[in-house]
């Protein structure tokens, strides 16, 4: 129970059938890990807004029952994450994309950012990396190593397509890259040389167990940078990148920029991003 004065802390997370009435959510199926709400609690209270922002967990089979629930409460707009970007994109009957973005084309499988009254969805993933790639190597795209081709790894290697860099496909199980290369004008590579690259993007989630991959860092030109997507903990691939002098980033800059770009699409107003990313480094869920 929590009494006056109590200092029972309040709950990270809810289930979506007792979920309290908030203005706005990240739902995923598991939640209890995100950072989402302690990001956009940190942005709300940098811009001045009395807004309040749950973590709720929705299993993908009782999404649709969920968001009636949700928007009944009065929650105007949810992030989706793991597994419910297709449900997502599915549910709305109105897709948006960003104007003058590279990215400007309308989603066509997922959407992460939901408008719950319109009914109108939009991704924030894929113009948030490359916001984060404005950040890392400004106006200047290169040469890029993607390792992995999971979901994110192949959404991602169409932006940077898109967004004119060049590119070299690594993954663990081979084969899993050969179509997608030949639409997007990549080449497939079976070892990690890193010659010529100016960029090597970890998109594989071997940092979850700490396994280490075969990239030949003695390979990789003097100036390159280095991006592991994960965040929130220092990955073997990090460190040996921190080790060698390499500059490097963690995935808190990309979930903090699609975060910002959630934030300004609801709101219409600049999000704060550094208090957004600030959050992401204070250790808080
Ligand atoms: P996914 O679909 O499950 O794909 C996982 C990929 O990792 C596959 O290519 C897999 O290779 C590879 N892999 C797994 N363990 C490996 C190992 N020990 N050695 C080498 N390769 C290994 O995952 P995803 O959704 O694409 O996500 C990938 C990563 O991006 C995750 O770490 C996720 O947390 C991160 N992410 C971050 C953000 C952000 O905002 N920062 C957003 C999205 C995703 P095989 O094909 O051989 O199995």
């Amino acid at each position: 129970m929590d009494l006056p004065g109590s200092r029972v802390a309040p709950a990270l997370w809810h289930e979506w059938r007792e979920a309290p009435a908030s203005d706005y959510a990240v739902l995923g199926d598991p939640i209890s890990h995100s950072k989402s709400p302690a990001m956009h609690a940190a942005a709300y209270r940098a811009a001045g807004l009395d807004l309040a922002y749950k973590a709720i967990r929705v299993p993908e089979a009782e999404f649709g029952e969920a968001l009636e629930r949700l928007a009944g409460l009065g929650i105007k707009g949810v992030n989706c994450t793991v597994p419910l970007k297709g449900a997502a994109f599915a549910w709305c009957r109105e897709r948006a994309g960003f104007e003058g973005d590279a990215l400007d084309a309308r989603p066509t499988v997922s959407v992460n950012t939901i408008d719950l009254a319109k009914q109108c969805g939009i991704s924030t993933d894929e113009p948030g990396f490359l916001r984060m790639m404005e950040t890392v190597r400004p106006g200047r795209p290169g040469t890029a190593a993607l390792l992995g081709a999971g979901g994110t790894a192949q959404a991602l290697a169409r932006s940077l397509a898109k967004a004119g860099f060049r590119l070299r496909l690594w993954n663990r199980t081979p084969g899993r890259w050969d179509q997608a290369a030949a639409e997007i004008g990549a080449v497939v590579v079976h070892q990690a040389s890193m010659e010529g690259v100016d960029v090597v993007i970890n998109a594989t989630s071997a940092g979850l167990g700490d396994a280490e991959l075969p990239i030949l860092w003695d390979t990789l030109p003097e100036g390159a940078c280095a991006i592991d997507l994960l965040y929130g903990r220092e990955t073997a691939f990090l460190a040996e990148a921190r080790r060698r002098g390499i500059p490097c980033w963690d995935g808190a800059l990309m979930l903090m920029e699609q975060g910002a770009l959630s934030f300004e699409w609801w709101l219409g107003i600049a999000a704060p991003r550094q208090a957004m990313l600030e959050a992401l480094s204070d250790g808080h869920s």
